[in-house]
């Protein structure tokens, strides 16, 4: 009863409506989406190989065959597509209107790639959002990839370990560069480990919100892999 009072009362104050089509969405359904819209954003399933973006069959771990060193990231997971207007609509409003609330709508598109995607072999993976700068994250007052893994962590029943990965370099931000090697030498030696020892032996899903390059994922699971990390899956909402 009292759940319910306190729901129509936010309902009054901060109604919600459909970020797709406009429409009033109760709050109680937690999201920023409407169910027609919602089904406007098709999920992807199974892996990508992070060197050629070709697509691994869902519930497979086989990997294509680059050279070794080729890239730190073992593969790639990518939920949707941000050529999607809809999808990019609700990335910009989360992380530049300071919508903090939007991480519900992005990380269900994450749970439903996810159980697309990988159904078993779960449990021995941990969870590390790429890490913002202090000065990033004090502008924006959350990190938008840790959110989302906290989101992750409790309904997938995965440990997040937001701990060991820091971001040492305030970096330019890698939308305003244009070329891949300056991207790549932006981010050279902007990510270290705090403690190592949590990280050794582990797989882990390191999550970010857009792939772009992938310079800033492949950075960031460079400094994992030195620190003894197994498996990464690169995790992120749209590519
Ligand atoms: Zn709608
Ligand atoms: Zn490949």
């Amino acid at each position: 009863m009292f759940q319910k009072i306190e729901n129509f009362v936010l309902d009054c104050v901060f109604p919600t409506y459909c970020l797709g089509c406009g429409r009033f969405l109760k709050s109680e359904a937690k999201t920023h989406l409407c169910p027609d819209c919602r089904n406007k954003i098709s999920v992807n399933s199974g892996l990508f190989c992070p060197i050629c973006f070709k697509r691994i069959a869902a519930g497979n771990f086989n990997k294509c065959r680059h050279s070794a060193k080729a890239s730190s990231l073992d593969f790639l997971g990518i939920a949707v597509s941000y050529e999607n207007p809809l999808v990019r609509e609700l990335i910009h409003k989360y992380k530049y209107g300071f919508a903090k609330e939007i991480s519900q709508t992005l990380s269900e598109i994450l749970i439903r790639y996810w159980e697309k995607t990988c159904p078993d072999d779960l449990k021995r993976y941990c969870l590390v959002a790429v890490p913002l700068h202090r000065q990033r994250f004090n502008w924006r007052g959350f990190n938008q990839s840790e959110e989302l893994a906290k989101i992750l962590s409790q309904r997938l029943s995965l440990p997040l370990n937001n701990n060991c990965l820091i971001r040492r370099k305030k970096t330019a931000s890698q939308a305003e560069i244009k070329d891949f090697q300056e991207r790549k030498n932006n981010l050279q030696n902007a990510f270290s480990l705090k403690n190592q020892g949590p990280l050794e032996n582990k797989n882990i899903i390191l999550l970010d919100d857009v792939f772009t390059s992938g310079a800033t994922m492949e950075a960031a699971a460079a400094a994992l892999k030195s620190g003894g990390a197994k498996r990464i899956i690169g995790l992120a909402i749209a590519k």
